[in-house]
């Protein structure tokens, strides 16, 4: 603590991210990125903004890129918003719709983000326990005091909530904000997107981080009722009008267009998740059911802990969660056909030696 720190500085309880280690023998599969590199051409995207035209500042209202968005998704423009990540996205949303002093909700076992922002910002929170089998019960979240958030599917869980369910959270909720992040949803069955046409009070958040392969750009963006866009655009023009580079806006908006190869990545890489699951619990792993770019993952015998670290030892990289809750459980990102077999292939000999 310093003298000089604002209380806010004071409170703030900022969020570890997973472990960033690079070199030739590290398998990441630790924080769920994409294995798969972005489309060809946002390459050329890139190549072609990092001209002349970076002397100039970028477009504050992104345009462009809010076009193409809406473009994708069956809507206007006035219902986009696009941040640096969708991080950024979700810190502006926290600050232009939930309130200082009226308690939000959110699963217990969710983004560990989520309780950093509230705590920045002032708002308190109830977070929510989740059923036996990881679902969200939707009636815990009826007739919240100040807003409701919640990933879906959730993480690091990888549990996806039906939209019939969904809607009866946004539905009983009429007053607040419902925050939808969808960080994962191109690997789910279903988006709540459809939503937004109907209610006024739901607001999706979606990232190109994952499964357009864009971690290292930080761009992310919600969509929900121009009302609740405008908020979101205060909040920003309020903090700093250039959260998205003319590099990085080329980059998305070509990333974006390109739906075909999102899809090839996506299809790829549920593939991968199929036969990854079918792995573990040939190694007696019980697995839940993933509609994600990774597995939530117990083992009856040998402590997560233990995997966590003796894959480590060899340079593979899973998330263990050191929490009372989670302590039980490994995450790992789907990779591709050939680092899930090196995976395994470890996986296997630790399990052997430790049972
Ligand atoms: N929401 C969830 C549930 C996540 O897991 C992540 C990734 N850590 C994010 C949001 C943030 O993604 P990004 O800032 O890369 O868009």
């Amino acid at each position: 603590m310093s003298k000089f720190w604002s209380s806010m500085a004071k409170r703030a309880k900022p969020y570890v991210p997973g472990e960033q280690v690079e070199g030739p023998n590290i398998l990441k599969l630790n924080t769920n990125e994409n294995p798969y590199p972005p489309s060809p051409k946002v390459n050329d995207a890139m190549k072609n903004a990092t001209n002349h035209a970076l002397r100039l500042y970028p477009s504050p209202t992104v345009d462009s890129l809010r076009e193409a968005i809406a473009q994708e998704q069956g809507v206007t423009k006035d219902h986009v918003f696009v941040g640096n990540g969708s991080d950024e996205v979700l810190a502006f949303s926290f600050m232009a719709f939930f309130e200082p002093g009226k308690m939000i909700r959110f699963p217990n076992i969710t983004y560990s983000f989520y309780p950093v922002y509230a705590t920045l910002f002032d708002i308190p929170f109830e977070e929510v326990p989740l059923q036996d089998d990881f679902t969200i019960l939707p009636e815990s979240f009826f007739q919240s005091e100040g807003g409701v958030i919640f990933p879906n599917p959730n993480a690091p869980t990888s549990v996806f909530l039906p939209l019939e369910k969904v809607e009866t959270i946004i539905e009983q909720n009429q007053d607040h904000v419902v925050m939808i992040d969808e960080a994962y949803v191109d690997f789910a069955s279903a988006s709540a997107l459809s939503l937004v046409h109907t209610y006024d009070n739901v607001l999706v958040i979606q990232t190109l981080s994952k499964s357009r392969a864009l971690a290292g750009l930080r761009v992310g963006y919600a969509i929900g009722n121009p009302e609740l866009i405008e908020g979101l655009s205060r909040i920003k023009d309020s903090v700093n009008s250039y959260t998205i580079d003319r590099v990085a806006m080329a980059a998305a908006t070509a990333a974006i267009k390109d739906e075909t190869y999102t899809k090839e990545l996506t299809t790829k890489i549920i593939q991968t998740r199929t036969s990854v699951t079918k792995q573990l619990e040939d190694l007696n792993f019980e697995v839940l059911p993933s509609q994600t770019n990774f597995v939530f993952a117990t083992h009856p015998s040998v402590p997560a802990q233990v995997i966590y670290e003796q894959l480590k030892e060899q340079g593979i990289l899973i998330r263990f969660f050191n929490t009372e809750l989670l302590h039980n459980h490994i995450r790992i990102t789907i990779g591709t056909e050939e680092e899930m077999k090196q995976f395994f292939t470890a996986l296997k000999d630790i399990i052997s030696k430790n049972i």
